[in-house]
């Protein structure tokens, strides 16, 4: 449930997205019509050995500060130390050791964290020899890597996973999961105080692991929740330097412990690129999401600013017509307690179960108001469809040609199901299983 987050830190030039880009491998073409998650692509999941990771180019998150080098090279480092469970360091064996990378590693060896030394560009038997330089950082073992070509990349991944700590689930506090995320001002820390002050939140106080301590538990009407690393949020100012690259790392590593994410937009400032960004990955992750516009009170209002709003978001965001957006204040306590009470709805939606049968009848119908389509005097049929997993909710059909299926039709039927069941805010898996398949199998 809980994906550890590995990031990958180094001087620029180095070859830290090649690197990333060859880790993550096929995922990125998987994402390419999502928008916002095709340009500068900094993080995505990928599974090695059995365990799935989420890995970010914490080069790439450079927002336009006006640092010299050394200190965004150094903040990136801090910002690894302080969000990741595991970090790879990589340099590069054209340019040997430079006293930026002295620096690099003086700021990694005061973590405990797991650090992999990878020596990238070391494309041949020549410069793989030049990798031994770098035992010099003390950080252990050298990996020689070529991003370009590949080698290397698998030893490199095998020492993340093995290194990184076994996180036990039964750890985890019981409840629903809800994350708070947003940029930085947007007002996360004004919302969480605001949730935590209403009536019907209770907050417990559990002597907790570590871990636990990230988070809130609490009770809200009754029921468990866990607004998870909501320590991040009460320490503001933790890292001065890196602060837009720091909530980003919060956000992911967040999103990754949540069930229902609570994705905060500034009322002033609209959806910006970032914003963007987080939605896909929320997406992608299959994670609910609820968009939460702030700071609604400072919009000067006019009749049809809210339906205007809605409209430019749902254009931004057409990938996810289903996220329910909300028009809150956090300074007045404007729809606060509408906040929480929408989650709940959206987590409880997740996990419904679709009987089979009315499944089915809800298929034939609407077939049979919308004829499937068909290619080269074929047409798709459809013999039986089910919802084998909950979580995300994914309903498998069973076809006669998995290639006929278009995305139109796809997404007619998805329009159909949420007519029916709503799914809110949850991102719905469609599979299509055609006949030569299974019987090949
Ligand atoms: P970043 O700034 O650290 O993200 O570095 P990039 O991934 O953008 O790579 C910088 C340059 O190094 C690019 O021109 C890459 O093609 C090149 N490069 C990356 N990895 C290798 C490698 O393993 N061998 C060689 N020869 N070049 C590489
Ligand atoms: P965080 O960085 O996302 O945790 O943001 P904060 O909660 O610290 O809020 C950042 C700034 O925005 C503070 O100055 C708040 O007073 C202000 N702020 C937060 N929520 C609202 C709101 O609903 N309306 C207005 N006008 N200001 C807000």
């Amino acid at each position: 449930m809980s994906k550890p987050l590995v990031a990958i830190v180094g001087r620029p030039n180095v070859g830290k997205s090649t690197f990333f880009n060859r880790a993550i491998g096929q995922r990125l073409a998987i994402v390419e019509d999502v928008p916002g998650t095709t340009r500068d692509r900094l993080y995505g999941d990928t599974e090695w050995n059995g365990l799935t990771f989420t890995l970010i180019d914490t080069g790439g998150l450079v927002l336009g500060e006006a640092d010299d080098l050394t200190a965004q090279v150094r903040a990136q480092a801090e910002v690894a130390i302080a969000e990741a469970d595991a970090i790879i360091f990589i340099t590069d064996v054209l340019d040997g050791l430079v006293p930026a990378d002295h620096d690099i590693a003086g700021v990694l060896r005061r973590t405990r964290k797991p650090v992999i030394l990878a020596a990238n560009k070391a494309d041949n038997a020549e410069r793989r020899a030049h990798a031994l330089e770098f035992y010099e950082l003390g950080l252990g073992e050298v990996y020689p890597v070529s991003s370009l070509h590949g080698t290397g990349v698998a030893e490199v991944l095998d020492a993340v996973v093995a290194a990184l700590p076994k996180v036990a689930e039964e750890e985890m506090p019981e409840g629903v999961r809800i994350a708070i995320v947003g940029r930085p001002n947007v007002g996360k820390s004004m919302l969480l105080n605001r949730i935590l002050g209403q009536e019907r939140a209770i907050v417990s106080e559990i002597p907790g692991t570590t871990r636990d301590a990230l988070d809130t538990p609490l009770t809200w009407k009754g029921q468990p929740v866990v607004l998870v690393d909501t320590a991040g949020i009460r320490k503001r100012g933790a890292i001065d330097r890196g602060v837009e690259r720091y909530s980003v790392l919060r956000a992911l590593k967040a999103i990754n412990r949540a069930d229902v994410v609570l994705l905060l937009i500034d009322a002033i400032e609209g959806i910006t690129a970032q914003d963007a960004h987080i939605a896909g990955y929320i997406l992608e992750d299959y994670k609910s999401l609820v968009l939460v516009v702030n700071k609604w009170d400072a919009v000067k209002k006019e009749a049809h600013t809210m339906e205007e709003f809605t409209t430019r978001i749902r254009e931004q965001l057409r990938f996810m017509p289903w996220v329910p957006i909300l028009y809150v204040s956090a300074l007045t306590g404007l729809r606060v307690s509408e906040v929480m009470d929408t989650a709940l709805r959206v987590r409880e939606q997740r996990f419904q179960r679709i009987p089979t049968g009315e499944l089915n009848e809800l298929v034939a119908d609407a077939i049979a108001r919308h004829a499937p389509p068909s290619k080269a005097g074929k047409r798709l049929a459809f013999y039986y469809a089910t919802q084998p997993e909950v979580d995300p909710p994914t309903i498998v059909f069973f076809v006669n040609d998995a290639r006929l299926v278009h995305f139109s039709y796809q997404r007619y039927l998805e329009n159909r199901i949420r007519e029916r069941w709503g799914f809110e805010g949850t991102p719905l898996v469609l599979r299509f299983r055609g006949r030569e398949k299974r019987k090949r199998r």
